[in-house]
């Protein structure tokens, strides 16, 4: 259906192995139905009864075995390859059944628009469509594929991937094991995962302890093994990172996709290390380049969907006043511009990277998106380490009044005093 209402309907019909791409901007809507045959959308197989429906995505159907009735054909896909990827993957996961140690760990790089975080869906959904639940490790704080942009995760694949809502309706059901709660996210409070540096490592680090945690107590996740998805990666800062990251989560495949240099240096740099496999794998020529008002549009989705859930499942939130005294509110790092009476004697404005610092409420907190700390302490390194439990949007602020309006998805007070604000500002619509 197109933005002016009118509606056009077009049959396609997929051979085996081939597949239907088609973009839909926002403000427009496209359905789809499959009538016959057998379909994949990244991984995730498609009914032939309901109708799905799509708004401002990317998309591609898939069909390995067709035909299948279903605006552009394309006969050259990698997914021959993806699917040979998940094969191994899988006989990793076997030996590691029998040897009773950890299944693969992925680490997936390459630039912008490769299609990694398409992977990663594909082959988490191919790994649970064989019974696995491998743990999803997503390091790309610009999109917020689990939750929020600017956050880190990591969620346990145990419900399919959703077609119209990707991770977000898998990720909430995940149960909870021992003393590990999936979904675990931290809020980095940046786009780039090279912004922060420092802060990065060190919520990285801290996700990949819980995780360890986790795996060490749950034997099918640690069979099933990690994929990690991963931002654009490919300068000096990215190299640190996978470096980082390939330590951290004991990663033992990297895979390259679509970029042929950053494949020969990590190649040359993993070349003695027997522990570690760097394979390329081709890009899909399906996937487009997202330019930064689509990218900010895909972001702005995902702070409201957070608020207002999507139109399968809608939620109302609640608007809140709160105190001043109520709640304790920091910034980190860099470029943090809290009044000079806010910091300790003796600190400079040009905060270090992973300092805190207090913020005092005033209007240029309005419209920012607010991160609710599992800490419970104010100590910093506590602050920093500790995990979030949700999210608040600053609708209002009256410093006369001392006092807030927040937008929270439950009524009442807050979960916790102790709130982070990042680099992300919404404007609700
Ligand atoms: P980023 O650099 O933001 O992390 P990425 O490398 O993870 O991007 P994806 O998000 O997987 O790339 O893909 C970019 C866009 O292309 C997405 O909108 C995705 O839905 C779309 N896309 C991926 N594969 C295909 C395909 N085969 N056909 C059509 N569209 C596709």
């Amino acid at each position: 259906q197109r933005a002016s209402g009118e509606e056009i309907v077009k049959d396609y019909t997929l051979e085996p192995e081939h597949e239907l791409r088609f973009e839909v901007d926002f403000g427009t809507t496209v359905k789809l139905k499959l009538i016959s045959g057998t379909a994949e959308i990244f991984g995730t197989e498609i009914g032939i009864a309901p109708e799905y429906e799509f708004t401002g995505r990317k998309v591609a159907v898939f069909t390995w075995r067709g035909t299948c009735s279903v605006e552009y054909v394309a006969t050259e896909t990698p997914m021959v390859s993806y699917l040979n990827m998940h094969l191994a993957l899988e006989q990793l996961r076997e030996q590691a059944k029998i040897t009773n140690k950890q299944g693969p760990r992925v680490l997936i790089v390459g630039p912008e628009d490769v299609g990694k975080t398409s992977l990663s869906k594909i082959l988490l959904s191919y790994a649970l469509r064989q019974s696995h639940n491998p743990i999803f490790i997503d390091l790309d704080p610009n999109e917020g594929t689990i939750t929020m942009p600017g956050t880190l995760s990591a969620t346990s694949i145990t419900h399919i991937i959703d077609v119209e809502e990707g991770f977000g309706s898998s990720a909430t059901t995940a149960p909870s094991m021992g003393s590990t709660t999936l979904p675990l996210v931290y809020y980095y409070g940046y786009a780039d995962s090279g912004e922060n540096l420092k802060l990065f490592k060190m919520l990285t680090s801290q996700l990949a302890k819980v995780v360890k945690a986790r795996i060490d107590e749950d034997a099918n996740a640690r069979v099933s093994g990690l994929v990690i998805d991963t931002n654009g990666l490919t300068d000096n800062t990215g190299y640190e990172i996978i470096q980082h990251c390939v330590e951290l989560f004991y990663v033992n495949i990297i895979i390259v996709l679509g970029h042929e240099r950053l494949y020969s240096d990590m190649d040359r740099l993993y070349n003695d290390n027997n522990d570690v496999t760097v394979l390329k794998l081709l890009k899909s020529g399906g996937v487009v380049d997202r330019d930064n008002s689509f990218r900010r549009q895909l972001q702005m989705r995902k702070i409201r969907e957070y608020f207002y859930g999507t139109p399968k499942c809608e939620l109302s939130p609640y608007s809140t006043i709160i105190n001043f005294h109520d709640f304790s509110i920091y910034r980190v790092g860099v470029g943090s511009l809290a009044p000079s009476s806010a910091l300790p004697i003796g600190i400079d404005r040009k905060v270090s990277e992973t300092q805190l610092v207090k913020v005092e409420p005033d209007d240029s907190l309005s419209h920012s998106i607010v991160a609710i700390s599992a800490s419970e302490t104010s100590d910093e390194v506590q602050l920093l380490e500790a995990n979030i439990l949700g999210f608040i949007y600053v609708t209002e602020v009256d410093t006369a009044k001392h006092k807030m309006t927040v937008l929270s998805p439950c009524p009442g007070r807050l979960p916790n005093q102790f709130l982070l604000v990042g680099s992300f500002k919404w404007m609700e619509s």
